[in-house]
């Protein structure tokens, strides 16, 4: 097989390191890249406009590319399956329609309301009814979460102390259009309360087989202190989600979503990964991505046995034959811990070559935020990579996996 990825990230370094590891894979394209894709075996960078899939289209033809795996939310969101779909190319990823899971927090909420996946309680409003909003914020008789509906990038929730924060964050997303277009409807939700648990799991529409759960770290300090990043480190498996709390997983949200979407007519074929907050009333669910997570990925591709083939499973989620696939996890852990740039997630400096010692049997480095220059790997973004590594301004939490050791209680 021939295969395209489109993305920079660790993400997709990790998923074409494994890929590179499959029988089945003869080359892997990755647009654009990374400095890290750049040097692995069987892996090309190529550059192609981003968000031009007529161009990603026309390379793929050229290239005989078999399979396309789109790494972020952006492009599925837009519709880059239909784009492949009318050349013939499958696409692990949904379909625009699928894709609204995330694209749309509204849509989410009431798909899970249709369905009685259990999540927060909540209600929608559109950009005209600020006025109704505020009411129900004043009334509803919980703390609430306010979230703009569409993507923001991982910053459009908003978790306000008192009911005047919630009336100004109102006012921000929906008068002052702080998110633009993502707050054009929001929904308001309760607060809920309990550790948070990261659910991938692969679908062709109607087996759902889920990898172990994993816990992310979003802040940059250590013990869960300072601003949001776009994630510090992850682990699996969490041993707080139990195989009492994953049958659960499994049978109210995971089953019944998946179902769900081919009732309705939009079968979810891809990676589903669902962000659960294990409640005293069980695991209820925070929101859907309909791609690999980022830094979950990194972790979860060293998880993976040996012997299991990613491209294989990719290829029988397309062909709708997931149910016949072994996936086999390694006993023990995985750990990505990402090296950021000093001052992320605020402004940082670039180009700092990285000097790389050999790494230990286990560790593996995955770029994000890299680019070759010349024989050197240099700095290129705020989230870089880990280990016998070296640059300046090199920032880093030694506490990811912390809570397999001291969990939350729920
Ligand atoms: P990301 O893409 O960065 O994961 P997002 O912007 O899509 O995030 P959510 O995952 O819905 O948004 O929410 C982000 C974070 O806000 C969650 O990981 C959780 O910590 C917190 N959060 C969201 N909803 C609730 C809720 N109802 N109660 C308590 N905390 C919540």
């Amino acid at each position: 097989h021939r295969i395209l990825i489109l993305g920079a990230g660790g993400r997709e370094h990790a998923l074409a390191w494994k890929l590179s590891r499959s029988d089945l894979v003869e080359r892997i394209y990755v647009a654009p890249g990374n400095g890290g894709t750049a040097r692995e075996t069987k892996t090309t960078n190529v550059a192609l406009p981003e968000g031009d899939f007529q161009a990603a289209v026309q390379f793929a033809l050229a290239e005989k590319i078999t399979l396309v795996l789109p790494g972020p939310e952006q492009p599925l969101v837009d519709g880059v399956e239909t784009y492949f779909r009318k050349v013939g190319i499958p696409v692990f990823g949904p379909t625009a329609l699928a894709a609204r899971m995330e694209g749309s927090k509204v849509f989410a909420k009431q798909f899970m309301e249709r369905h009685s996946i259990p999540t927060a309680a909540f209600r929608s409003f559109s950009a005209s009814e600020y006025a109704q909003a505020v009411e129900y914020v004043k009334t509803c008789g919980f703390k609430v979460v306010l979230k703009a509906s569409g993507l923001a990038g991982g910053k459009g929730v908003l978790i306000p102390e008192t009911t005047e924060e919630a009336i100004s964050g109102l006012q921000e997303i929906m008068v002052d259009n702080v998110f633009g277009a993502a707050g054009s409807e929001v929904v308001i939700e309760e607060l809920l309360s309990g550790p948070e648990i990261s659910v991938l799991a692969f679908s062709d529409g109607y087996t759902v087989t889920p990898l172990p759960a994993a816990q992310d770290h979003k802040r940059i300090g250590e013990g869960d202190t300072g601003l949001n990043t776009g994630g510090m480190g992850a682990y699996a498996p969490a041993p707080i989600a139990t195989p009492e709390i994953m049958q659960r997983v499994m049978k109210e949200t995971l089953q019944r979503t998946i179902t769900g979407m081919r009732r309705e007519g939009f079968p979810f074929v891809g990676m589903l990964f669902t962000g659960f907050m294990l409640t005293p009333n069980g695991p209820k669910v925070l929101e859907y991505n309909v791609r690999f997570g980022d830094p979950e990925t990194e972790a979860l591709m060293l998880l993976l046995s040996d012997d299991t083939d990613l491209a294989s499973i990719l290829l029988a989620c397309v062909d709708r034959r997931l149910d016949a696939v072994q996936i086999d996890v390694r006993a023990g852990s995985a750990v990505s811990v990402i090296l950021a740039s000093q001052g992320y997630p605020g402004s940082y400096t670039k180009g700092h070559r990285i000097v790389v010692d050999e790494l230990p049997p286990n560790v593996v480095a995955f770029h994000a935020g890299t680019k070759l220059s010349g024989e050197d790997t240099v700095t290129s973004g705020g989230r870089c990579w880990l280990s016998p590594l070296s640059f300046e301004g090199k920032t880093f939490r030694r506490d990811i996996g912390r809570r397999a050791l001291h969990p939350e209680p729920v």
